[in-house]
Order: structure tokens, then sequence, then C-alpha cells
């Protein structure tokens, strides 16, 4: 697979399902790639990526976007709170707020800097005991605790759980969203990208599928 691949596919499901062309925005998830494949990808104009660390994102964004210009980048992995102040000042946007004290830290910063980004809560939509995000169940109370803090929430991120059929989970997250009145649905990975955009999803997360495996050696 390709950018190019990943982008006609993209293309293909909007017109598919209805969706605008334009209404799903593709992260490319660069986490624990090398270097030369992040910098073909920026070369062919892509300017929207997501990572899943802290530390990596500060050792490779500001030397690529000061060669490359603006480039979004997006926190899509688990955030400490201790990272927060590092995060809030990196990325665009932040798909995993996930509990109240990282909402809190979030908040707090928002208020310091007059500004903050974009900001996704994490739903665990198959209560998986060892997986990070707000349950179901508890998920609109959160959100109103967040709006009582003046958080800038766009939207709900989920990730299904593995080997499961994705279709009701994001059937369930896109049910949330819309019952709340939030527009984002960060959800769609290689695997499911297609199916997440038949079910609403406005920002998928697709690395493996354009940049290739990824080696954790
Ligand atoms: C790594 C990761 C992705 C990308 O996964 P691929 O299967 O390589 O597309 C998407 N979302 C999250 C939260 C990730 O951690």
């Amino acid at each position: 697979m390709s950018l190019a691949a990943i982008q006609s596919r993209l293309t293909a499901a909007c017109a598919a399902h209805g969706r605008a062309p334009g209404s799903v925005q593709l992260i490319a998830v660069s986490k624990v790639q090398p270097l030369d494949r992040v910098v073909a990808v920026l070369d062919q104009g892509h300017r929207l990526f997501g990572e899943n660390y802290v530390q990596e994102s500060q050792a490779k964004w500001p030397d690529l976007r000061a060669r490359f210009g603006p480039v979004q980048v997006h926190m899509i992995g688990p955030l400490q709170t201790n990272k927060a102040k590092v995060a809030v000042e990196l990325f665009d946007a932040i798909h995993t707020v996930d509990r109240p004290s990282l909402a809190e830290k979030l908040a707090k910063l928002a208020q310091a800097r007059g500004a903050s980004p974009q900001l996704f809560i994490q739903v665990n939509t198959g209560a998986e005991p060892q997986k990070a995000g707000i349950l179901p169940d508890d998920t609109d109370a959160f959100l109103t605790q967040c709006r009582a803090m003046d958080l800038p929430v766009q939207g709900l991120m989920c990730i299904p759980p593995e080997g499961a059929d994705p279709a009701p989970h994001f059937a369930m997250l896109a049910q949330m969203a819309a019952r709340n009145g939030l527009s984002g649905l960060s959800m769609g990975m290689s695997s499911d990208f297609e199916v997440a955009i038949a079910h609403g999803a406005t920002h998928i997360r697709v690395g493996s599928a354009i940049f290739g495996a990824r080696d954790y050696g």
C-alpha cells in the first residue's frame, strides 16, 4: 500500500456511503516508522500525522516542521498527566482524553495558555479491562464534566477490541457522539477504515497501510 492507494480507497468509500469528499481526514500514523518513510509521505504533500509517544514526537516534529512548514500532528496514544504540558505545545489534537485527572490538567493548561488542542474523548467501547478509555455508560457524564471545565471537546475516539467485528463499536460511538452534539468521530485504522467511514468517521488513523509494517525491534 501507499499514501495514494489509501487516498483513493478513502475517496471510493466516501462515494459508496454518500459522504462528502473531504469530510474524512486521513491521519497518517507515523509512530516508530523510519524517518525516510515519513519524509517520503511529507514529500508527497501530506500534512496530517498521528503519533503515540510524546518523546518520539518531540525528537521528530520540530525539525520536520522547520523543514516542511506547518504540519498537523495529532496525539493518538495514551497521555501521561506529567507529559500534558509538552503535549499541548506539540500537538494540534489529542485523541486520548480518557480520565478526569487528565481532563483537569488539560483544562488548567488551556486556561493558562488561552488555547487548547482539539480534544477527543477515548471511549472503551468494548469495556475491555486492560484498555484505556471511558466506559460507554460513563461517557455522557464525563463529557458534561469536560464541558463544565470549558474543554473544547470535538468528538469521540475508539479502538475496537482486537479480532472483533468493528462495525457495532463504530455504530455505538457514532450514536454517542450524535446524542451529545459532537461532530468528530476518530475511528478506523488500516484494517477497518472503510467500515469506519461507512459509520461516519471524520478522522481515520492509518499507519501500516501507508508506511508499511512497524518494526519495534
Ligand atoms: C498505531 C495506531 C493506529 C494505526 O494502526 P495501523 O493498524 O498501523 O493502521 C491507529 N490508532 C491508534 C490508536 C494506534 O495506536
